[in-house]
């Protein structure tokens, strides 16, 4: 990733996305430079290479609110925005929840992970299967923190289809979109639906 210079950013001015995912730059940049429009989102990566923090939080809201914290402390910068998110089911008591990434043991693998889902809710029957995508952001702004939460709301699918996104994309049937996966939709369209979207909608009706 290419580097700026901290010391050349106005602090007042510069909001640090605590994400190594530049399509999380964008989409955070796109439905908050709205209500911030005259402050630079600028990729915690662009300012150098931080080790990430140990997301040991009791649940989304904590694990963000280390994630942001963390980029203010690495950067001296008093704004930094982070989320967290993962997916919940309700026939698995809301897991795999926070540890959706890492739920099948290695952190990051999304096909054991697809894996895992697909073994446990294999005898569930539909009217069962029901589940959403959670996130929560967190905007670290000073002594201030604010938070905005969403969902997108679906099932769980019998079988894997579509290539685009990633997770459990491909299992996962949002209500909004009857017939397709997670994985079938455009990225605008998953964007105009998607858990992010409706937590960064959430933040931005506070600011
Ligand atoms: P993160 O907090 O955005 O890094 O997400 C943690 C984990 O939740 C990811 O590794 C995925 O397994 C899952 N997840 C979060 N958002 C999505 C999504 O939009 N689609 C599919 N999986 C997701």
């Amino acid at each position: 990733m290419a580097k700026i210079d901290i010391m050349g950013l106005d602090p007042s001015r510069t909001v640090v996305v605590a994400t190594g995912n530049p399509h999380k730059v964008t989409e955070i940049e796109a439905i908050l430079s709205e209500v911030l429009p005259d402050v630079r989102f600028v990729a915690l990566g662009e300012l150098g290479d931080f080790p990430d923090p140990v997301e040991n939080g009791a649940d989304f809201f904590e694990n963000a609110l280390i994630k942001a914290r963390a980029a203010v402390d690495e950067t001296g910068l008093p704004m930094a925005i982070a989320d967290d998110s993962g997916l919940c089911v309700d026939a698995l008591d809301g897991a795999p929840g926070i540890f959706s990434a890492r739920w099948a043991g290695e952190h990051g693998n999304d096909d054991a992970n697809n894996d895992k889902l697909e073994r446990l809710m294999a005898d569930v029957p539909d009217e069962k299967r029901g589940a959403r995508f959670h996130s929560t952001v967190v905007l670290v702004r000073g002594d201030e923190v604010l938070r905005g939460d969403g969902d997108c709301e679906g099932t769980i699918g019998h079988e894997r289809r579509g290539g685009n996104g990633f997770g459990y994309d491909p299992l996962f049937l949002p209500a909004d979109t009857p017939g397709k996966t997670m994985a079938e939709l455009s990225p605008a369209e998953k964007n105009a639906i998607s858990h992010r979207f409706h937590a960064l909608e959430d933040l931005a009706a506070k600011l």
